[in-house]
């Protein structure tokens, strides 16, 4: 795959955010500067001033010009206005600049900082733009409500080869993946499916899946075993939290959200109101977020030497008050201090950590281009609201099986996706919620739209309410629908 290339200087958009964000910002930028980055740095006003001035948004409509032309954005924390109206930048900025990649580093300093697993130093990427978060839902029923969860392979194809490039540009052994395609074989089991694949392209690098839910009772366990995990947004949001907060490191941690043309790189703490202004915050989570950035634009060897630099400041027991452990007899430093003391070792490698030290990755042959399938409407699932006394699945099925004709015909209904229509359990409880499977009545015929609207005509004069149909489609022969349980 073809990598952006960035010129040098390297254009960067800026923002130094609200609370302890300006004191952060300064001392990173002071550091970046010491360390020769190559940046050519325009600053952005973002958070409580311009949601003051009654931006709902909190970014300025011209911001996001100069955000779009220079496609990187080194962003201090903000805080976000209480109340309704206010649109949270984060989500804004993720949705309008197709940032598809969450990138979250989890590692512990040990002996240095506290942490509950020594050895741990993971990468969690989340795929950031689909799945439950694409924010469909709807309420069906008197009792059912409904979230769409959406899966695209493209969208698992620039994740899952994002993971593997990060991999390789950081050095690191083994991508896992985790999914839950043992329940969800179609969306979970495109994710997998696409990892399979693009796995393949790496070999060099190891590779396994993992069932999310023991996958994350791992990472709580015994994370040393995991390098770079990538995964479907929902349980990204989850694992990485849980991955950060074990690494002991929440307040060490940057983050990176990445897009095809624009990436984000911040703190993953948030704006600490209380010890802003007092030069005590630590700067070390947004100078990993600028790291992941110098890496972004391809100034590894920038990255490599902050990097390194920090690694050595907190060997020699150079803390900010929020990570100093009592048996640090060295003085606790502030802000200014801190990013001082980095900026001394710049050139310096640490002594007992492993020291950075990044690849550039390779140049990937493009993806294959993919020939259209054949599709075709092999039937028609019509979700019901029906709630007529005893809620009998019987009595439903033989009154709907009354709408059959036009070359389609009832075929089964499952409540909750359990089969409760023909030969259910009289033990199944059953919600007001029906799911109605109409198919073709000839072995191998296809449907029309004509026919599903005429069926629907049918229900719908038969006195049914229909909330929403689902085709039942094949793709070149293969099925693109899950079959109801005991079906
Ligand atoms: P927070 O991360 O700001 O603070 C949690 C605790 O950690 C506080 O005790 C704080 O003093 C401490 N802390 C955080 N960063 C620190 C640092 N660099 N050095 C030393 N101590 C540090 O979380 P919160 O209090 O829940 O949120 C405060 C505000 O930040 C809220 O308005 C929230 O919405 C916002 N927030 C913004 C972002 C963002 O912009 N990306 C992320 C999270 C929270």
């Amino acid at each position: 795959m073809t990598r952006k290339t960035f010129p040098r200087p390297t254009p960067i958009v800026y923002a130094r955010g609200d609370g302890i964000g300006p004191e952060i910002m300064d001392a990173t930028l002071k550091i970046l500067e010491a360390a020769e980055a190559e940046l050519d740095l325009h600053e952005i006003e973002i958070g409580q001033k311009v949601y003051e001035r009654g931006v709902t948004a909190g970014i300025e409509p011209e911001s996001w010009d100069v955000l779009r032309r220079t496609g990187v954005f080194l962003k201090a924390p903000i805080t976000t206005p209480q109340g309704k109206g206010f649109k949270s930048l984060n989500v804004t900025t993720r949705k309008s600049l197709g940032l598809f990649a969450n990138v979250r580093p989890c590692r512990s300093y040990h002996p240095f900082t506290r942490s509950l697993h020594p050895g741990m130093n993971i990468v969690v990427i989340r795929e950031n733009e689909e799945d439950t978060y694409a924010g469909i839902e709807h309420r069906q029923t008197q009792e059912v409500t409904q979230c769409l969860k959406l899966i695209s392979r493209p969208g698992c194809e620039k994740v899952v080869r994002y993971a593997f490039d990060y991999a390789e540009r950081s050095g690191r052994r083994k991508v896992t993946c985790m999914s839950k395609d043992n329940i969800m074989k179609i969306t979970d089991g495109l994710f997998h499916r696409v990892f399979d694949e693009i796995a393949a392209d790496y070999p060099d690098i190891e590779n396994e899946h993992m069932i999310v839910d023991i996958g994350s009772a791992l990472v709580a366990d015994s994370p040393e075993q995991f390098d770079v995990i990538v995964t479907p947004n929902l349980y990204g949001d989850i694992i990485s939290d849980i991955a950060a907060q074990v690494a002991g490191s929440v307040g060490l941690a940057g983050s990176a959200n990445i897009g095809e043309s624009a990436a984000m790189f911040e703190a993953i703490h948030g704006s600490a109101p209380a010890i802003a202004g007092k030069n005590i915050a630590n700067p070390s989570g947004l100078l990993h977020g600028a790291v992941m950035m110098l890496m972004h634009i391809d100034q590894t060897e920038v990255a490599e030497r902050v990097r390194n630099a920090w690694l050595r400041t907190i060997e020699d027991g150079v803390h900010t008050a929020d990570i100093r452990l009592a048996d640090n007899l060295n003085p606790v430093v502030g802000t200014d201090a801190f990013a001082q003391a980095v900026i001394e070792r710049l050139g310096d490698a640490p002594r007992r950590i492993r020291s950075a030290s990044f690849g550039h990755g390779h140049e990937h042959a493009a993806p294959p281009v993919r020939p259209k399938q054949e599709k075709a409407i092999v039937g028609v699932d019509v979700f019901l609201d029906w709630d007529e006394p005893g809620r009998s699945p019987d009595a439903l099925g033989e009154s709907l099986s009354r709408v059959d004709g036009d070359g389609l015909k009832l075929k089964m209904i499952t409540n909750r996706g359990v089969k409760v229509y023909p030969g259910g359990l009289p033990e199944t409880f059953c919600t007001d919620h029906w799911r109605c499977r109409f198919v073709a009545d000839a072995d191998g015929a296809t449907v029309s739209h004509a026919q599903v609207i005429s069926l629907l005509g049918r229900v719908a004069e038969a006195g049914f309410d229909f909330i929403k149909t689902e085709h039942l489609c094949t793709f070149d022969g293969e099925i693109g629908y899950s079959l109801g349980q005991g079906e």
